[in-house]
């Protein structure tokens, strides 16, 4: 039998194209009875009255899929070499103070994406209240386009 070409909405009672209603691989036609645009309203609505339960979602998400989160990998990094980097940093730093000062200045100018990735971290941390190795990397990426985007934005408002 052929598909139809419409279908009515189950919730808003109009009748719109099959390809206007959720795709679904179980149901007839591989399409739900809901149209697009309650669907998008539903799920706005159910967000909205489950924000406590998005959230829980997410957190269980990174629990599940720890690889997904390189800030997870650095963790466990640091539990499983406690005090490496820590205790050859300091001594360095006291075997070195102006060299260090110098390296840090030169670090900052040769690695624009690596401070751009500190400060997107610390403000991220600060915006949602996580730590910063917490962060899902996805959200420092975004964090680290819009700098960019600030970049490129004053290099055309200069020019
Ligand atoms: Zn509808």
């Amino acid at each position: 039998m052929k598909p139809p070409l419409t279908r009515v909405c189950k919730k808003c009672g109009e009748e719109k194209p099959l390809e206007e209603f959720v795709k679904c691989s179980k149901r007839k036609y591989s399409r739900t009875h809901n149209c697009k645009v309650c669907d998008r309203i539903h799920k706005t609505k159910w967000r909205n009255d489950n924000i406590e339960r998005c959230r829980e979602l997410r957190r269980q998400y990174r629990k599940d899929n720890p690889e997904k989160f390189s800030a997870e990998f650095y963790k466990q990094y640091r539990k499983d070499n406690p005090g490496k980097n820590k205790a050859a940093s300091a001594k360095y730093r006291k075997d070195n103070p102006e060299k260090k000062r110098l390296a840090w200045e030169k670090y900052h100018k040769d690695n624009p994406e690596m401070m751009m990735r500190l400060s997107a971290k610390a403000f991220l941390s600060r915006k949602i209240g996580i730590p910063t190795a917490e962060l899902p990397e996805e959200l420092i990426q975004y964090k680290i386009l819009q700098y960019k985007l600030h970049r490129k934005i004053k290099e055309h408002e200069t020019s």
